[in-house]
Parts: structure tokens; C-alpha cells; sequence
């Protein structure tokens, strides 16, 4: 090989080098920035923000997503000014207080209870389901038992608010889920709150997706009744290559058309969150053999880039987002 054939060669090949050194630095780099930027959590309602707050001091110290979002949720459950979650819920048409909570990890992990009585964080029991048992949802009295034997304290979740709007109730016995529920401690001015399950959605510096959701149900509900929160892919699905998806509202419609789940295939096949939300949206109006005008149904869901998204039925759903960049409560996009 001559001198000048030996040059190009060599230089061809130390500038090969440089440039995979330099792809490989530069994608050390961009994996690092991600990294950083990743953690984003986002909750249904306005009273997702107090909830979001908690669940950030997790997702920005690094923690993770699931640790996060059981934070997050908790806030709710223990205000009880909160009437539609956890403490000072509103009672079914019996007066008592029946919690529905569900959670789900990365890893497909996920644990749920139902009609669950007397305990505040019905959201700490369904991740106990999830961690210490086979199982992964319990009901009713077996579901009391399992808290109550892994320490959980036994409470009266009836306020006397609740237990005064029950009573009044009775008089009339009318059933009829409220749209957007107004609550005057969040809007002391008398400004509409809509509020109704917690359901929030995280991912955290890792990339990693988590999501949980916890409810007292539907007021004045028959004993018994069971919505969609704690239900697996109707109130709650996460798929950590995809994203997550969680719900509120009337969740016998939500169940009928599995709608976190639906939403997170959705995304699967390429839909933008908001897009999904509506076609979920849609196929509830497409599939539903009820009159729709008053019923409300909100869905929200994030994907892998860290995309969100939200649509619901009716005007009035509002939901909050904290990242990094973000604090904020947004309205929904509405079908009607
Ligand atoms: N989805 C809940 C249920 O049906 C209630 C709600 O979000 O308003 O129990």
C-alpha cells in the first residue's frame, strides 16, 4: 500500500471512530437529559393538584413512580372535605362508606379493593393485595380483615357533612348520580368544583409508569355496588411500554367498555393521549344502551414520551398536571 492510500485509510478510519465516539457520547448525553426530565404526574379533578404536589416531592427526588402516585393519592383520601374520596365520602343509600381503590406498577403488578369499609387509605390496602398476596382484588369484609391484620386502623369514614346530606337524601330517595359535583370548600366563592375519584397517572425519572385511583363511589349507591375504580383496565390500566390511562365518572360506562385499557391500545396503535380519550369517549356514546345527557364521564391518560391527554362526555371535567416545567389544572375537551 503506498503512503497516500495508507493516509485516506487512516484517516477514514480515525474519523469513523470520532464520529461513533461522538455518537456514543452524544447519546450518553441525551439519555442523561431525558433521564433528568422525565417524572410527570397528572390526576383527575381540581383536588388533583394537592394530590399532585405530594406525589412530585416523590418523582423529583428520584423516587419511584409507584411510591409516587400511593403518595399522591393519599391527600384526597384524608381531607374530608374531600366527599367523594376516602375520609368523609359520601355514605350509599344504607349510610355506609364503601371505598374502591385499585393500583397497578411497571411491571403489570396490580392489587385492588372493593367495597371496602372503615379504613382511610384504601389505596395503601390495594398495594398491600398487590405486594403481600396471591391475589389481586378483595372485597367487602375479607378485604377489612387483610387491613386490619397487616395494621391498618379501624375508623368511621360518616363526617357528620355527609351524614346530614344522607339523611336529607332520605327524604326523597331520588337516584341520581351528580354530573360535576360542586364542593364549596375548593371554591369558597361559590365558582364551580368538579370532583368526583382520584385517579392519577405518573412516570418517573426512570421512565417508568405507575398509576392509582381511590373513590367512595357513587353517592347513595344500593350496598354492594361496585364502579369501575377498582377494576383493572376500566378505572386504571398502565402498560410501562405504552403508558397509562385512568378514569372517573359514572363507572358502569366506564366498565362497559373497558375504557383505561381501551385507551392505552389506543395509544398502542399510535393515538395521541387526547385523541384516545375521545375515541373511548366516543365508543361509550357508540356502545351504551342509556341516555346519555346527564351522565359524566371523564378519561386521562399519558404515553412513554410523556404526552397527556384528557376528554370526557360532558363539560365541567378538569384535571392537573406537575412536571418539572408545569404545575396546572386544565379543562377538558368535551363530546357534548
Ligand atoms: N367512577 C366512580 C364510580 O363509578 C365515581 C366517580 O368517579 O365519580 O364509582
Amino acid at each position: 500500500m503506498n503512503t497516500r492510500r495508507k493516509f485516506i485509510k487512516l484517516s477514514i478510519l480515525s474519523s469513523a471512530s470520532l464520529f461513533i465516539t461522538k455518537q456514543l457520547f452524544a447519546h450518553t448525553a441525551k439519555k442523561y437529559d431525558t433521564v433528568k426530565d422525565n417524572a410527570i404526574v397528572i390526576s383527575t379533578w381540581d383536588f388533583g393538584k394537592a394530590a399532585n404536589a405530594a406525589a412530585w416531592e416523590v418523582l423529583k427526588n428520584n423516587g419511584k413512580a409507584l411510591d409516587a402516585v400511593e403518595a399522591g393519592v393519599k391527600v384526597p383520601e384524608a381531607d374530608p372535605d374531600v366527599q367523594s374520596v376516602g375520609l368523609g365520602g359520601r355514605p350509599d343509600r344504607d349510610g355506609r362508606v364503601t371505598l374502591d381503590a385499585c393500583i397497578m406498577d411497571e411491571k403489570n403488578n396490580c392489587g385492588s379493593v372493593a367495597c371496602l369499609e372503615h379504613i382511610v387509605h384504601a389505596i395503601s390496602v390495594a398495594r398491600m393485595v398487590m405486594e403481600k398476596t396471591p391475589h389481586i382484588i378483595l372485597v367487602g369484609d375479607g378485604a377489612l380483615q387483610f387491613a386490619l391484620e397487616n395494621g391498618f386502623k379501624k375508623e368511621n369514614l360518616l363526617t357528620a357533612k355527609s351524614e346530614n346530606e344522607w339523611k336529607k337524601w332520605l327524604e326523597k330517595t331520588e337516584y341520581k348520580p351528580v354530573m360535576n359535583i360542586e364542593n364549596e370548600h375548593y371554591h369558597p366563592k361559590g365558582d364551580k368544583d368538579n370532583h368526583d375519584t382520584i385517579g392519577m397517572v405518573a412516570m418517573d425519572n426512570n421512565g417508568d409508569f405507575s398509576g392509582a385511583c381511590t373513590t367512595s363511589g357513587l353517592s347513595y349507591k344500593m350496598h354492594g355496588r361496585v364502579g369501575d375504580s377498582p377494576i383493572i383496565g376500566a378505572g386504571l390500566f398502565v402498560d410501562n411500554e405504552v403508558g397509562a390511562a385512568t378514569a372517573t365518572g359514572v363507572g358502569e360506562e366506564v366498565i362497559r367498555i373497558a375504557g383505561a385499557h381501551l385507551i392505552v391500545e389506543f395509544m398502542r396503535n399510535g393515538d395521541e393521549p387526547e385523541v384516545a380519550c375521545r375515541k373511548a369517549v366516543e365508543r361509550i356514546i357508540q356502545k351504551s344502551p342509556k341516555d346519555l345527557k346527564d351522565v359524566q364521564v371523564g378519561f386521562l391518560a399519558m404515553n412513554k414520551k410523556g404526552e397527556y391527554g384528557a376528554y370526557s362526555l360532558q363539560k365541567g371535567f378538569t384535571y392537573c398536571i406537575r412536571s418539572g416545567k408545569e404545575e396546572k389544572i386544565h379543562d377538558a375537551k368535551s363530546a357534548f
